[in-house]
């Protein structure tokens, strides 16, 4: 039902399903209302709560920057609602969400998700402070069940907490153009960092391209591209990417190598309109960011990469292309280095994979083995969708780059390790260091 519904028109449905006019009920998309409108009787489970009273009125929403929610029927206090899969090609489903539940303080709210399930090793994550901070509810907070249609169910409580007037919950802690500027705000005057454009995205927005390190083209000894989001919704390598910039701009050893000799150029977000408007992004129609890298890109995020990357040439050293994985399971549950076709590539990841178990401090531990060799698991030719993914592009167009890699970092625990945001920075923080002693050893490009 409802799969392809947008937000706004989600609420408008809820306000049709109500039978009145929406003046009449004054209250669109109100639970309460809901339930004493329109909905028929459901067979309860325990999923559901029930006793609706007008004290207990709430309204979900998605419409802020990352927003992503399908409602599709509310009853008492229950809300049942799906990720939006908006523009991701048919067959293919995806689980990113976040929605806002607006509600009197203390007032619990089931949500329950029905037919697959979006909810990840720690459960959702919840934020209270208007989506800039974040931390998973844990396993715990998840129930499973079945619907009176006998289709699993999988729900947790959501509330708003006292005080406040809002809550949100997500998939993972989202990382937003928000967040990127919270962080500019922090390192504004540092006189190793500059703020450019790579260029505009289709909807117009600013895709923010950050230099650091040494910015002095006639000086280094060579450039660092760090990318993530090519699937817009896989915020945690944002995280990474933030760290690996606090790292170049460190009061360290590494930093000072960073500045006396590299350059990182960092794009968080290759699809930003993406990001901004809460997209799955994966498997976008007709085909994704990081299957764009062909003769006509369609995204001008891709587009202006290619034209930069054809102008740098050999000067790239590193290409590096940050992602996150599927939810669960094998190969989804660490960081890993995804292995390249290419031999000489793919020796050139296992040896930046030893320096980063070597040297990183953060608490999520990479482990040099967790590199997925070519072949094994989804890596294998006959995964690959149509059109070109970054990874592939770099490797043509940079063949003497020291490394040209994909990461995954898992979205919520690494072999036991919490994933966040603070210990995917570190993990970023880890790979920042990690180049500068990987560089330091493979030497400059001129
Ligand atoms: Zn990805």
């Amino acid at each position: 039902m409802m799969k392809s519904m947008s937000k706004r028109e989600s609420i408008r449905w809820i306000a049709g399903r109500c039978g009145r006019a929406a003046g009449a009920c004054g209250v669109i998309g109100w639970g309460a209302c809901l339930a004493a409108c329109a909905e028929p009787a459901l067979v309860p489970g325990p999923a559901q709560r029930e006793d609706p009273t007008p004290a207990a009125a709430f309204r979900i929403d998605a419409d802020y920057p990352g927003g992503n929610i399908v409602v599709e029927r509310i009853q008492g206090r229950t809300v049942w609602v799906a990720p939006d899969q908006r523009d991701t090609v048919p067959n293919q489903w995806w689980f990113y969400f976040s929605f806002r539940l607006r509600a009197p303080a203390q007032t619990p709210v089931a949500v329950v998700f029905t037919g697959r399930n979006p909810l990840g090793v720690r459960g959702p994550a919840v934020s209270i402070d208007g989506g800039a901070h974040w931390r998973w509810m844990g396993a715990g907070a998840v129930r499973s069940s079945r619907g009176a249609d006998g289709r699993p169910a999988w729900s947790f409580d959501a509330e708003v907490p006292a005080g406040a007037s809002e809550a949100r919950y997500a998939f993972c802690p989202p990382y937003l153009e928000s967040h990127l500027k919270a962080w500019l705000d922090r390192h504004r005057d540092h006189p190793n960092l500059a703020v450019e454009t790579l260029v505009r995205s289709r909807a117009g927005r600013p895709v923010e391209m950050l230099r650091a390190g040494c910015l002095d083209r006639s000086r280094s000894a060579g450039v660092v591209i760090v990318t993530s989001r090519h699937h817009c919704c896989e915020a945690m390598a944002t995280y990474a990417l933030e760290g690996c910039l606090e790292a170049v701009l460190a009061d360290d050893e590494a930093g000072r190598q960073w500045r006396k000799a590299w350059e990182l150029v960092a794009i968080p977000f290759m699809d930003k309109d993406g990001v901004e408007a809460g997209d799955q992004g994966k498997y976008r129609a007709p085909h994704d960011h990081n299957r764009d890298y062909i003769d006509a890109p369609l995204y001008p995020e891709v587009a202006a990469l290619m034209e930069r990357g054809r102008r740098w040439g050999d000067c790239v050293r590193v290409f590096l292309d940050l992602h996150c994985p599927h939810i669960r399971g094998e190969w989804n549950d660490r960081a890993y280095f995804v292995g390249s076709p290419e031999p000489e590539f793919w020796e050139r990841e296992k040896a930046f994979a030893a320096v980063l178990e070597r040297v990183q401090e953060g608490p999520i531990r990479f482990r040099a083995e967790d590199c997925l060799a070519y072949g094994l698991a989804w890596n294998r030719s006959g995964n690959d969708p149509a059109g070109r993914s970054s990874s592939a592009w770099a490797r043509s167009a940079f063949p003497r780059a020291a490394l040209v890699a994909s990461m995954e970092i898992a979205y919520a625990d690494a072999l036991g390790i919490e994933v966040n945001a603070e210990s995917a920075r570190a993990l970023g923080r880890d790979l920042g260091r990690a180049l500068a002693a990987y560089l330091a050893a493979a030497g400059g490009g001129r």
